[in-house]
């Protein structure tokens, strides 16, 4: 993506494109000109092998939960149109929509007969046998919501009055013999439809949650005409024939949410050729008020799918990862050592699982409660059988596929490795052991996204918002990439956030998605920081792999410390690496961190250690020098660490928040907080020192046990551990003289 100009000034509604430049008018359309949506399938029988196959079963999965119960107890929520209107485009910005638009309701683009997905009345009679293992706060609750949902009759859309449409873009049409493309072909009306209907399932739910009636919307089940919508919404004009938008072209796919809110509507756009010239400008050509400009507007435009879209290509492999993993001695886990686990079950008090109960800690705020459902309803279709017969395939021919197909749906990072025994956990989250079925892993990062990273302090009432966003993209994509692979006939499985079975760390140190950062747990990418989440795959089929990748971190984030001086619970090491379990880390207090996000009053959850980083950077081409110096000159690092600091990065820029400080209430209904927001500045004057900080860690032999029963922690014995551990340099030592 090539970037000049910032966008730090921009609020998030007005969204990525210039669409201020562009020429509108106060006319109601004439609908009646504009093509009609025909419905889309996501069924190829004559191509066993397209993506469409596989991206089947999440498209009627968000079919199936696109209407639901409305909160009884309504929201005290913002009453002016245009800021409900400025709130709800921001939320469908952050979801990666391209534009989103508003409409009154229009009688015009009702559907006399609504479309409905086939295959959501399949799906529902597959789940009623598919078990799932996880016990992920809330997940039964999920399935029997779900079932509820898929058996019930539509409501109707009666009495809704106003209309969100959403607009995805697409990447480039893949060239005809390029690398791993051969999944991919001729879907991009699905792919768009498939990435629409997830932020129409979440913006409805999200409506409901509030109280107010609302259904999404699909390329798949309507009952409306996402073509006329568009139009109304202000989203394309119809040029020759078919739906257009003068920045994007005809390269998109839709969807929208219809519902009794009141919200401020769009005017709709005049005909391409009345448009004003200075709309296609110096201002568009260059991007100097928006994110998208002319140079980077068609993604993949000039790079091949199987590569990404960040210059992976130009870091440095080594061998082995840039921190010491004693392979043969990696303590194996059981998933109960999980905090969040461990917190649920009581193990860390009662506040602690009062905190955790349900997923409090994500039903505590509206917009990530409203993405929780589909991220559990994606758990369902997370493993399966695969197909009875295998389908030969080249190991990097394989490699090319898996990658060129996830950076298609829309994956920022992706790398391939072995998945050795010791990065499983030994037991699921039902106590029982896991005997390592799969031996390859694809490992992929999501971006949390840096804008609203900037209007937000990292631990306020969007944090938890932006983890879910990520993890509910990884869920769609990796649960997609792991059908596709059962369709070929080999074992898969996506690891999530609601129910996985391998550690991801060590595999994105394998893979060469990062390197271990001072933040802990977390791995850091060249290009996207901290500022991610993640999410595995794994398989029996022969992928050719990546290589780990050194690009300077460990000399940089032993030159600074910002993490840990701008960290709220003081989770964060300020000393050296240090052996734990087998690998060599900067190791946090997870009790610290998992404590603070839970029970934090001031907002929900939190990522300030990724917000605060240096590494978190906008994306811009001035950003270039930094990251070269930093990685290419070591000594450079203590400066760079610095001018961070001069610079003011980390700190809140007020113009990117768009979301509404409400919580949760007892009676389920969200109102405006009544505890101060968290909204920190940076903490430059602290000199955070390791010998002032008191750090618990729980290594194997301090582990519970592996079945869901309390097991209370004993911080005294953690902290022991932790002044117990010793570098790599000592332990290297000590092995060697145990060998003698
Ligand atoms: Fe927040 Fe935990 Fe990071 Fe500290 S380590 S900044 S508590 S997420
Ligand atoms: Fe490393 Fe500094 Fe980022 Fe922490 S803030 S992860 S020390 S670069």
């Amino acid at each position: 993506m090539t970037r000049f100009f910032s966008d730090k000034s921009r609020p998030v509604h007005m969204g990525h494109y210039p669409t201020e430049r562009l020429a509108r008018t106060a006319q109601a359309p004439d609908l009646t000109h504009v093509p009609t949506a025909t419905p889309l399938s996501f069924d190829r029988p004559e191509a066993p092998h397209s993506i469409l196959n596989a991206m089947r079963e999440h498209q009627a999965m968000l079919d199936a939960i696109r209407d639901g119960l409305v909160n009884r107890a309504v929201a005290e929520a913002p009453t002016d149109p245009q800021d409900r209107a400025d709130h709800l485009k921001a939320f469908g910005y952050f979801q990666d929509a391209a534009l989103v638009g508003v409409c009154r309701l229009p009688g015009a683009a009702l559907l006399d007969r609504p479309h409905a997905n086939p295959d959501v009345e399949r799906l529902a009679h597959d789940l009623k046998t598919r078990q799932t293992k996880t016990l992920a706060a809330g997940i039964d609750m999920i399935m029997s919501d779900l079932k509820e949902s898929m058996e019930a009759p539509p409501s109707g859309i009666g009495g809704h009055t106003h209309a969100l449409v959403f607009l995805y873009e697409n990447p480039r049409v893949p060239d005809a013999v390029e690398p791993g493309t051969a999944w991919i072909k001729d879907a991009a009306a699905h792919r768009a439809g498939l990435l629409a209907a997830e932020a129409a399932v979440v913006l409805a739910n999200y409506l409901r949650v509030l109280g107010h009636d609302a259904r999404g919307h699909t390329v798949s089940s309507a009952d409306v005409d996402l073509n006329k919508l568009a139009v109304a919404a202000g989203l394309a004009t119809v040029e020759g024939g078919a739906l257009h938008h003068p920045y994007i072209g005809t390269r998109f796919g839709l969807s929208a949410v219809t519902t009794t809110f009141e919200v401020a509507p769009d005017l709709p756009l005049v005909p391409l050729d009345q448009q004003p010239k200075s709309a296609f400008g110096l201002g568009w050509k260059l991007g100097t008020a928006s994110a998208k400009n002319a140079l980077n507007a068609e993604p993949f435009a000039k790079r091949r799918f199987v590569d990404g879209a960040h210059p992976f290509e130009t870091l440095t492999r080594v061998d082995t990862p840039t921190t010491y993993i004693d392979e043969a001695h990696v303590a194996r886990v059981p998933k109960r050592t999980d905090m969040f686990a461990r917190a649920q079950f009581g193990d860390m008090g009662k506040k602690m699982q009062e905190g955790a109960k349900g997923g409090h800690y994500v039903r505590k705020a509206a917009p990530s409660s409203a993405q929780r459902r589909a991220l559990g309803a994606f758990v369902l279709l997370q493993d399966g059988e695969a197909a009875p017969e295998q389908t030969q395939i080249d190991p990097q021919e394989a490699a090319d596929l898996v990658k060129a197909t996830s950076y298609w749906l829309g994956a920022d990072a992706v790398g391939i490795s072995r998945c050795p025994d010791w990065t499983w956990y030994s037991h699921d989250a039902r106590g029982e052991p896991i005997d390592p079925p799969h031996d390859q892993a694809i490992n992929m990062i999501i971006d949390q996204g840096y804008e609203t990273m900037e209007g937000s302090s990292g631990d306020d009432w969007i944090a938890v918002a932006q983890s879910m966003r990520a993890y509910l993209r990884f869920s769609l994509i990796g649960g997609i990439i792991a059908k596709q692979i059962r369709n070929l006939g080999y074992k898969a499985k996506a690891h999530t956030v609601m129910d996985g079975e391998v550690l991801q760390p060590p595999l994105l140190l394998l893979s060469g998605l990062g390197e271990v950062s001072r933040i802990g747990e977390v791995i850091l990418n060249p290009f996207l920081g901290p500022r991610l989440k993640s999410g595995t795959v794994t398989t029996d089929l022969p992928m050719a792999h990546d290589k780990p990748i050194d690009f300077g971190l460990q000399r940089f984030c032993e030159a600074c410390n910002k993490c840990a001086r701008e960290c709220p619970s003081g989770a964060i090491t300020a000393g050296p690496k240090l052996m734990f379990n087998g690998y060599e880390i900067w190791k946090s207090d997870s009790q610290k961190c998992a404590t603070y996000r839970v029970t934090t009053p001031g907002g929900a959850m939190c990522g300030r250690c990724m917000k605060t980083c240096p590494w978190n950077l906008e994306g811009l081409f001035k950003d270039k020098p930094f990251r070269w110096a930093a990685m290419k000159v070591p000594a450079l690092a203590p400066a760079l660490a610095k001018l961070d600091d001069v610079m003011e990065n980390g700190t809140l820029n007020p113009i990117k928040k768009w979301w509404w400080d409400l919580e949760v209430c007892d009676d389920g209904a969200y109102r405006p907080t009544q505890q101060p927001v968290n909204a920190r500045s940076l903490q430059k004057d602290l000199d955070l020192r390791y010998e002032d900080q008191t750090l618990a860690v729980y290594p194997a032999p301090l582990a519970p046990h592996p079945y869901p029963y309390p097991f209370p922690m004993d911080r005294e014995a953690g902290i022991a551990a932790y002044q117990a551990m010793i570098t790599a340099e000592e332990y290297k030592s000590l092995l060697e003289r145990d060998e003698t």
